[in-house]
């Protein structure tokens, strides 16, 4: 019996549950059981659900179906705290998905919690007594996941790049990696306040209709709440336009990294596509909610895009908008032919985008040692660090 084109649960919405249900002629209430099990107590096999009769279980599975939580191929646990995971899928393709405990995904400044609680960290309410100790929860871990294996957009500076695009990842596989990694660390939103972030590998807008079913799913069947979550893009303009007419969506980031054309289209061939006056015109036409700021994220590389005539280019484009910056330094990677700019001259870089108003905050690497940071998730096996279990 063909059940549906989809075998795995995970991915699957409400509806579509409730209408497998009714092909197997169960009850209603079973979808809301199912729901309950594959995304809040994250079962990995029907043979775990107990609230389903023992016969169902059997018929599920013998109906090709499963539940589709993925597999932790291999974990890498950095000095940091932070953990880099190995996700496996059915056809032999992985991604990465990593777990900053203490966050940066970019939240400071941000205008949540997690934000609030990062700015104080980094010393600007000075409240450093509130800074988390461990083994407490402290509200602000962040889980980074990925939305396509590889990536077809080609930065120049990211290792994600070199595989270049292998597939999209389906919303299951999207929710999936979260659902791992929470049953991996033992949390469960929203009890444990868990922030997301839409920047492993992959370019979500290029995988847009998974993607914001992934978002729903996370949101109403995870309890993950949106403003939790930020997505970013490299700048795929007409999908930014798209996602500000989502009735579930994210908070917005968007990868500029440079001032102007030149260096732009340098940098990120798909600049060519869609420049800066267009990108530019979409993040100024976007409809922000009350609180919310567009992020626009920097990856400063020494000598290239890290002077002050580069800052003061971001000042000008940037003027006026509702926006924050987070600067990146560039994370080093095998194969990867740029410099890291050193601290001081971040620091500089920031204090020019502070004075001219400009929110600005620099990014803390988490999980470097590991190849866990921005732009360093290519599967990358082969590190000093042993593995974890
Ligand atoms: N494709 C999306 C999601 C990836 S997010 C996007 O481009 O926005 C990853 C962020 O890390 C992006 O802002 C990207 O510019 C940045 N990044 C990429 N490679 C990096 C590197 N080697 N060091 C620091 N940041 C990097």
């Amino acid at each position: 019996m063909q059940l549906s084109t989809q075998s795995s649960l995970l991915g699957m919405d409400r509806s579509q549950v409730a209408e497998l249900m009714e092909r197997f002629g169960e009850p209603g209430y079973r979808a809301q059981q199912l729901v309950e099990a594959v995304y809040r107590q994250r079962a990995e096999s029907f043979e775990k659900i107990s609230t389903l009769p023992q016969s169902l279980r059997a018929s599920l599975s013998a109906g090709g179906l499963s539940i589709g939580l993925p597999p932790i191929e291999q974990r890498f646990i950095s000095q940091d705290g932070t953990v880099r995971y190995l996700i496996g899928f059915p056809d032999g393709q992985s991604v990465e998905t990593v777990w900053m405990p203490e966050g940066d995904g970019g939240e400071a400044g941000d205008g949540s919690e997690a934000g609030d609680q990062a700015e104080r960290i980094e010393g600007f309410g000075g409240d450093l007594d509130r800074r988390p100790r461990q083994g407490q929860n402290p509200g602000r871990s962040t889980i980074c996941i990925s939305s396509q294996v590889g990536c077809a957009v080609d930065c120049q500076f990211c290792m994600t790049a070199l595989l270049g695009v292998k597939r999209n990842l389906t919303a299951g596989e999207i929710v999936g990696q979260v659902c791992a990694v929470l049953k991996d660390q033992q949390v469960s939103p929203p009890e444990d306040r868990i922030n997301l972030v839409f920047m492993g590998m992959g370019e979500p807008f290029l995988n847009y209709d998974n993607f914001v079913k992934a978002v729903r799913l996370l949101v109403e069947e995870v309890g993950i709440a949106e403003r939790r979550m930020t997505v970013s893009t490299a700048g795929i303009v007409p999908r930014i336009h798209d996602f500000g007419g989502e009735r579930i969506r994210p908070k917005l980031a968007i990868s500029l990294n440079a001032p102007n054309d030149a260096l732009r289209t340098q940098l990120m061939p798909l600049n060519r596509k869609w420049n800066l006056e267009m990108l530019m015109a979409a993040a100024k036409a976007y409809p922000l909610r009350t609180r919310e700021w567009i992020t626009f994220e920097y990856v400063l590389l020494g000598g290239v895009n890290d002077a002050a005539e580069h800052a003061k280019e971001v000042v000008e484009l940037l003027r006026g908008m509702r926006c924050k910056v987070n600067l990146i330094a560039l994370n080093p990677g095998a194969g990867i032919d740029f410099a890291t700019p050193d601290t001081e001259r971040v620091a500089a870089f920031q204090t020019i985008l502070r004075n001219s108003g400009i929110p600005a905050y620099v990014r803390r690497p988490r999980g470097r040692d590991i190849y866990a940071a921005c732009g360093q998730l290519k599967r990358t096996v082969e590190i000093a660090t042993a593995p974890g279990p």
